[in-house]
């Protein structure tokens, strides 16, 4: 019958959406039950910046100057404006802060030699649902006041029916591999501070649903 080479079937099933929404219920719901709250921070990006989205951060880039482009040396992390982020929208360089279920996985604690002298290095990976969506140079709040940049990302994505994958496929979690940032970092003046931090997501016997959108905000698209 057939150009095409064999396979065990010789239909092409549907896309079955059903599956695939029950599947990211499953794992939201795991996320829920044995998770933990955490706070996910993103920043603003240049590519926010080409799409005119954002300004440059009046504290450290008002110009052109050579002092400038001095200043984009990661020596100057400390800026009290935009954190590091060189770019400043309502909420200086943060462009979203969303409160999620998560769940961590540490690795060994190891220490790495790093320009400024010795320091621990705490990596870990950390799991939560598809609607947060960060990039490298973003972090995580976690429940102990410990502050993470994310190093990569990987998504769990399912297929479900013969067709072409964007339209097949979809995330059902996401997982970020992150690394402990020094405490002398800029993420840690990011709002809310870091007792406010904890407080937020430790809140004890809680058998519904907080209500974060006080501390919530989100001021541009996600996955830059
Ligand atoms: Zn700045």
């Amino acid at each position: 019958m057939s150009d095409h080479p064999n396979s065990y079937s010789n239909f092409l099933p549907d896309q079955r959406w059903w599956e695939i929404d029950q599947e990211r219920f499953r794992e939201t719901d795991a996320l829920y039950r044995i998770g933990e709250w955490a706070i996910f921070v993103a920043m603003w990006k240049v590519e926010d910046f080409n799409a005119g989205l954002v300004q440059r951060c009046p504290t450290c880039l008002t110009g052109e100057s050579a002092i400038d482009a001095t200043y984009q040396q990661p020596t100057f992390d400390r800026c009290p404006t935009c954190y590091g982020a060189l770019y400043s929208g309502p909420h200086g360089g943060v462009k979203s802060l969303q409160i999620r279920p998560s769940i961590w996985q540490f690795g060994e604690k190891d220490l790495q030699w790093l320009r400024r002298g010795e320091t621990e290095i705490q990596n870990a990976t950390v799991t939560t649902t598809s609607d947060v969506r960060l990039w490298k140079r973003d972090y995580i709040i976690r429940g102990d006041g410990l502050r993470f940049g994310v190093n990569s990302v990987s998504g769990v994505h399912l297929s479900s029916g013969f067709g072409t994958q964007a339209h097949t496929q979809t995330a059902t979690t996401y997982t970020y591999g992150i690394q402990k940032e020094h405490e002398s970092s800029p993420v840690y003046s990011i709002a809310p501070d870091t007792n406010t931090s904890i407080q937020i997501l430790n809140a004890l016997y809680q058998r519904y649903l907080p209500n974060f959108s006080q501390y919530e905000y989100d001021d541009g698209p996600q996955g830059t």
